[in-house]
């Protein structure tokens, strides 16, 4: 997969980022692809640098998508958990949250019986939309995981019960990836569309 196609620490940079830092394809750090929370390591890594230039070399030829932090810079690079503004530019989690938000709403608000017009539509939608997610590992990966070649993870688009369950596998496939708890599918309904029962 994109993201895991080049692990963490795998790269030969001279001065490795903080742990969580993702590069953009010019190689400068993405911010939407990055936590805030290592996107601060970084920036207080860079005052550190600024500071003390001895203290790190130069980063300009990391070519790598992730990167980590070594133990001299451990101090400086651990990344500690911080919200973001409400008003300044998501990181990948706000990003995240917020799609996820607009893509279980689709879900929600899909016909229960979907005609071929609003199937095709949503079919593009969902083609074009893991092309251009702001996040390019994000984005590859969710392409990737929707052509498996077994054809298994194509979006399910009769109906808003199929739809809503796919989006649901969709969304603990990322979270699977991330490590976190997979979701109970039998539940998207009551989180994204009806409330939850007393
Ligand atoms: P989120 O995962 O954002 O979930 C928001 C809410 O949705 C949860 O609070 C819960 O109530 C509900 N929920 C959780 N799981 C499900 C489910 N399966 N079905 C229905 N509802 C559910 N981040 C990365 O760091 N790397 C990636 O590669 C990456 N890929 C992504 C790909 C896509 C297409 C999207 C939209 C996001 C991606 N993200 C990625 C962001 C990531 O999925 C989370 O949004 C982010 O980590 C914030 O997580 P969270 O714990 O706040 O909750």
């Amino acid at each position: 997969s994109a993201s895991s196609s080049k692990p963490a620490g795998d790269d030969d940079s001279k001065a490795p980022l903080p742990k969580g830092v993702v590069l953009d394809k010019d190689g400068k750090p993405c911010r939407t692809c990055t936590s805030v929370a290592s996107w601060r390591a970084l920036t207080k890594q860079a005052d550190l640098k600024s500071t003390n230039p001895s203290s790190t070399s130069s980063s300009t030829s990391n070519t790598s998508k992730m990167t980590t932090s070594t133990p001299t810079l451990a101090a400086a690079a651990t990344p500690s958990p911080s919200e973001i503004p409400s008003n300044c530019p998501p990181d990948v989690e706000e990003l995240g949250r917020s799609t996820w938000t607009l893509l279980h709403s689709m879900a929600a608000t899909y016909p229960e019986k979907a005609n071929m017009d609003h199937q095709a539509n949503m079919s593009g939608f969902l083609k074009f939309f893991a092309k251009l997610y702001p996040c390019w590992v994000c984005a590859d990966d969710f392409q990737a995981w929707m052509a498996h070649p077994s054809g298994q993870n194509q979006p399910k688009l009769e109906s808003r019960k199929e739809f809503g369950w796919w989006m649901c596998e969709a969304h603990n496939e990322v979270n699977r990836k991330l490590g976190k708890k997979e979701f109970d599918c039998r539940l998207w309904e009551e989180r994204w569309r009806t409330g939850w029962k007393d």
